[in-house]
């Protein structure tokens, strides 16, 4: 994929003085609910009102949206406010639907994208159209598969995209919903630093609690604007309740969120040096995050050591650790002594860990 400046044409055009906002909620209900939450939006930083209309539920049973009747919902929205609408589209009949019904912007949601098959369908489906569509990430931490999503799209023809950073599954228990992996993203923006790039805190955190946090971060990180879930009621919405937030919550996230401007050179460099200690904020995390894991490890070795009554201590080993160690630090541009120091460290620590074991 070339030239993806084109691509930001649309945002480029809106000449906003603040990110993009796309809120509304995950699910249109009723019409009144649709209507009421789209009312309160109205004279806010909202440019597009999402509804979700087909619904992609994990397990079955669920609520699975109310279908093609709720498009006449958001038409009726365009028309009492004046807020241009947004929906997501899973096949081409969905494509079909959503154009004939005026819908400005279309999203693929994560279930899609990982699907070569659906995409192309979908890519085949909008040829022609002028519709800004945004691609969600898949499930899994994949930005090929991502990348590969957004250029079936861009081959067919569709110039308006953007990406939607919606986060990633995982087996392990986390604080979030869908984990950030904010590298992902990165990387995302250092290949294609022209594509639109949008961040959805709601899936990411799964809490409301959590959405102005995230949301801060993808600032910091030079996002160009969110994807927020809203609903008048959260508590009692049919979908995402755990996550939505009032109208008059997201206009007080969006007033307190700190929006760096990059219009002369020492706004420019506070933006670059934010951008760089977000990223060192991440990495932290994740080394305390990889730290607490090996100490469990060496949990696990110290019982195996107390039941079988061998020495907590096993410096052949250590040894080898320590020299391979040195040698991967070497290529990582690590010093002999800085990657000694901080594995004597590491150890000492594990051996602490396994004396209160073995001697408890
Ligand atoms: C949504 O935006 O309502 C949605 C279903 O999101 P995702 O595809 O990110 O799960
Ligand atoms: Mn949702």
């Amino acid at each position: 994929m070339e030239n993806t400046k084109e691509m930001r044409t649309w945002l480029d055009d809106m000449k906003l003085d603040h990110p993009l906002v796309i809120a509304g909620p995950c699910s249109a209900e009723t019409e009144e609910q649709v209507l009421k939450i789209a009312h309160q939006l109205k004279d806010t930083d909202v440019n597009y009102y999402r509804a979700g209309i087909w619904k992609p539920r994990t397990r079955p049973g669920n609520f699975e949206g109310v279908g093609a009747l709720g498009l006449k919902w958001l038409q009726k929205v365009k028309a009492e406010t004046g807020l241009k609408t947004a929906t997501e589209v899973a096949n081409r009949n969905h494509v079909e639907l959503a154009l004939e019904h005026d819908v400005d912007l279309l999203w693929i949601g994560a279930r899609s994208t990982v699907s070569p098959f659906i995409m192309q369908e979908i890519a085949d489906a909008l040829k022609g159209t002028d519709k800004i569509v945004l691609v969600k990430n898949p499930v899994n931490p994949d930005l090929a598969l991502w990348l590969g999503g957004i250029e079936r799209l861009h081959t067919a023809g569709i110039k308006n995209l953007g990406a939607i950073h919606r986060g990633f599954s995982t087996y392990e228990k986390s604080k979030y919903r869908n984990i950030p992996e904010w590298q992902l993203a990165i990387e995302f923006q250092n290949k294609f630093p022209d594509l639109p790039l949008i961040n959805d805190p709601s899936h990411i955190t799964g809490k409301r609690d959590m959405i102005f946090d995230v949301s801060q971060t993808a600032l910091d990180l030079n996002f160009d604007g969110f994807m927020i879930e809203t609903h008048f009621d959260p508590d009692n919405a049919w979908s995402d309740a755990a996550q939505q937030v009032t109208p008059d919550r997201l206009v007080q996230i969006m007033n307190d969120l700190k929006i760096r401007k990059e219009s002369d050179p020492e706004a420019e460099y506070n933006s670059e040096l934010n951008n760089l200690r977000a990223n060192i904020d991440i990495v932290d995390n994740q080394i305390i995050d990889l730290l607490g894991k090996r100490m469990k490890a060496a949990d696990g070795i110290g019982k195996l050591k107390k039941e079988k009554n061998v020495a907590v201590l096993q410096n052949r080993r250590w040894n080898e650790i320590l020299g391979n160690m040195v040698l991967e630090g070497e290529t990582r541009g690590l010093s002999e002594e800085f990657v000694l120091r901080m594995f004597k460290a590491i150890h000492q620590e594990s051996i602490n860990h396994q004396e209160k074991i073995v001697n408890k």
